[in-house]
């Protein structure tokens, strides 16, 4: 009879790397320092409101001063570039994000390359993505990051392992599968990417020792798509209608967790895996961002 499958808990994980950001930031007060992140959203968007108010209650909770300028959705592109260049000149905001997706008229790449890449906690700033290939220090996006976190407090062995990554996206695909490449801790895979246009993409996710998984798309990674004993992460949220509950939908991940589960030997749940890592390293960018004001 193999093992019980190791559930990877992200909330657990998230926790502890909350109870260091204390510590951190506790070091930064001495220094008359208190970390500062900025978000900016524009428009209505439901999910987009949920994660903001997120992310400013957690902030506020460790200690970190978080402001949401909240602007509406017909705001001008040259106007979201003025509130973003004043945060960049502003030397009590660290961290700036802007909440995607912005309204349609609005060029996202422009108003990401507007950001001081000093102050990039998102790590979507082409300087940003660029350092995380050369793996020089900079500031990593919140899901790969997490997701490496995950790995290394369950100690899980990443070198020499095949990493199949489900997704190309800029914000998880891509960067994870680069982290994956690189020489040293908690890397060393050998990576390989499948996406829409991969053919039997089955052949691929079967050979994963770690599945990484961000696609959006509802439970399609079933247990015949994963190897017995892999390592499954699964980044996907999404709601599917259900009314037996009173919000009238639930969460799920993009793989099929209950058959799954019976083959793996390590997997994270959707909710509480990978979710909760997302906010934990951006507060932890943050940190990073105001002890790098420091030097
Ligand atoms: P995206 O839509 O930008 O990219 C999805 C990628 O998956 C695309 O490259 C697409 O080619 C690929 N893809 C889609 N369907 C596929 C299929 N059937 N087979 C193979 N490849 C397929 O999405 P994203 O921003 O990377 O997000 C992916 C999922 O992760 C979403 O469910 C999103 O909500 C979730 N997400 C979660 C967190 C978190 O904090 N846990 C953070 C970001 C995204």
């Amino acid at each position: 009879m193999p093992n019980d499958p190791l559930i990877l808990r992200g909330k657990e994980v998230a926790a502890a790397i909350k109870a260091d950001l204390e510590q951190r930031i506790a070091k930064l007060a001495e220094h008359g320092i208190k970390p500062g992140l900025t978000v900016i959203i524009v428009g209505e968007d439901p999910a987009s409101q949920v994660y903001v108010r997120s992310k400013e209650r957690q902030s506020a909770k460790l200690g970190i001063d978080s402001r949401v300028i909240r602007l509406e959705t017909d705001t001008s592109e040259d106007a979201l570039l003025a509130h973003v260049e004043s945060l960049n000149q502003d030397g009590s905001v660290h961290g700036i994000l802007v909440q995607l997706p912005l309204p349609r008229h609005i060029d996202s790449q422009r108003v990401i390359e507007a950001i001081n890449p000093d102050k990039d906690v998102d790590g979507f700033h082409p300087v940003s993505v660029g350092k995380l290939v050369l793996d020089l220090d900079g500031f990593v996006s919140c899901t790969p990051a997490g997701i490496i976190e995950i790995m290394r407090y369950y100690n899980i062995e990443t070198e020499g392992k095949h990493v199949v990554v489900v997704g190309r996206s800029n914000i998880v695909g891509k960067p994870i599968a680069n982290l994956m490449i690189q020489k040293r801790k908690m890397a060393n895979s050998t990576v390989t990417m499948v996406h829409t246009r991969t053919p039997d993409m089955g052949v691929h996710t079967r050979q994963a020792d770690i599945l990484i998984v961000a696609a959006g798309a509802p439970e399609f990674i079933g247990a015949d798509m994963v190897k017995k004993g892999a390592v499954v992460i699964d980044v996907g949220i999404n709601r599917v209608d259900d009314d037996s509950v009173e919000k009238g939908y639930r969460l799920v991940g993009d793989v099929a967790y209950d058959e799954v589960l019976e083959k793996v030997s390590a997997i994270t749940p959707v909710p509480g895996g990978v979710g909760p890592m997302t906010i934990a390293m951006l507060l932890s960018n943050t940190v990073k961002s105001a002890e790098n004001s420091l030097k």
